[in-house]
Formats: structure tokens, C-alpha cells, sequence
């Protein structure tokens, strides 16, 4: 296994010694290995969610984006150039944005940090709580507002992968191609489908209020 996370000189030492054992043995010594992507998952940059690992995908097997808090923003050309790619070149069917739970990005935007540059990242976020407002002052502890924050932030980031010019136009040619919005608990290690699942920009929007309309009615976190 890989322990990047102590003692920098030695630990990434020990890295550049095991990622060769670790990967090249499962999937790069194998003749003619070739990606095949079947889907695109944009996730949060933390550490505690590495992308294929949580859904049980090797190398090869799914295209990734990652930034703090898995936020997609309409100016953010490395992200909408990772979508492009992977939608008309890759021809993905399936594009997911999964957050997580316990998200550091999140909450520092959730409680207004100072952190430096991060912050103006991190507006994005706070430009989804205010936009839900009124539903997360219904929530008496900032566990569980920093819990709902997580999700409804998925719900928005993947809305806002479906309105990308490179997503409606796949849909207007008829593509085959599904956004999602996953969360996953760092606690229980589960994925959890958020209700967004939009083929078509109609169902984009009714697929939103579904999923916002849900979580609206799931019992706070810190009351379970
Ligand atoms: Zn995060």
C-alpha cells in the first residue's frame, strides 16, 4: 500500500518505490492496456476519496476531474476542456459529480474561513448556501448543516454540468449521456444517489427539484 501521508522526503520516496509494484502489476503490464472509459467522475481533491478505489474501478476505467469541494463552474476552462474531452472524444455515457460527506472544503465555506486564496474557490459554495438558505436555517446544529451543505452542493454542481454547452449539445444531437450526483460517507463508506439523474435537459430540471424537494424532507443528520 501506499503511505504518501508522514515524513515527506521518505514517505514519497517510499511512494516512487511501491507505485510501480502497486499498479503496474494489476494493470500496465498488461499487453495492449488502453483506457476504457465509460464514464467521467468529477470529485473532491481530498485525499480520503480517491476516485476509482471507492467504486471499485482499476486504472484505465474512469475518466477523473478533482478539485476542493467537486465544484464545476461555468468559467473553469480545466474542468469544462475535462468534460469536452470526455464527452466528444472519450464519449462517455455517463458523467458524475460525487461529493462526500464530511467535505473540509465544504465547511470551511460553510463557516466562513479565512484561508487565503481558497476562499474565492470556495464562494462557489457559498453562493450554493445562499441560494438554500431558508432549508438549511431549518437545521438547528452545524453538523447538520455542514451535512446538508455537502449534499445539496452535489445537487448543484451536476446541474451545473448539465447547462455546460458541451453537455446540452450532446443531448440536442442525442448522445447517450447521464449526469448523475453521488455522495459518499466517509464514516460508512457508502455511495448514496442523490436523485439526480438527468438524460435530457428536461429531465435536468425536474430531476433537480426532485433531489433538492428530497433532501428538503430527510431528517437532519445530527438527530439519526
Ligand atoms: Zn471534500
Amino acid at each position: 500500500m501506499w503511505s504518501c501521508v508522514v515524513a515527506p522526503k521518505a514517505a514519497l520516496f517510499q511512494c516512487t518505490q511501491n507505485s510501480r509494484s502497486a499498479l503496474w502489476r494489476v494493470c500496465f503490464a498488461k499487453p495492449r492496456f488502453r483506457q476504457k472509459n465509460s464514464s467521467l467522475r468529477i470529485g473532491c481533491a481530498d485525499s480520503r476519496v480517491p476516485a476509482n478505489q471507492i467504486v471499485g474501478l482499476l486504472p484505465g476505467e474512469m475518466f477523473v476531474h478533482r478539485n476542493v469541494a467537486n465544484v464545476v463552474v461555468h468559467t473553469d476552462l480545466n474542468c469544462l476542456s475535462t468534460i469536452q474531452f470526455a464527452v466528444d472524444v472519450l464519449r462517455v455515457e455517463h458523467i458524475i459529480v460525487c461529493g462526500h460527506y464530511g467535505c473540509g472544503g465544504v465547511l470551511a465555506a460553510l463557516r466562513d474561513d479565512k484561508l487565503g486564496m481558497i476562499d474565492n474557490w470556495l464562494r462557489h459554495i457559498q453562493d450554493v448556501q445562499s441560494k438554500h438558505r431558508a432549508h438549511l436555517d431549518r437545521l438547528a446544529t452545524e453538523v447538520a448543516q455542514h451535512h446538508r451543505l455537502c449534499a445539496l452542493n452535489v445537487i448543484e454542481q451536476a446541474a451545473n454540468v448539465g447547462r455546460t454547452t458541451v453537455v446540452r449539445d450532446a443531448w440536442v444531437r442525442g448522445q447517450t449521456l447521464t449526469v448523475h450526483g453521488w455522495i459518499y460517507g466517509l464514516r460508512d463508506g457508502l455511495l448514496q444517489d442523490l436523485g439526480m439523474r438527468a438524460a435530457s435537459e428536461a429531465e435536468l430540471a425536474a430531476c433537480y427539484a426532485a433531489a433538492c424537494a428530497a433532501l428538503a424532507a430527510e431528517q437532519p443528520v445530527a438527530e439519526r
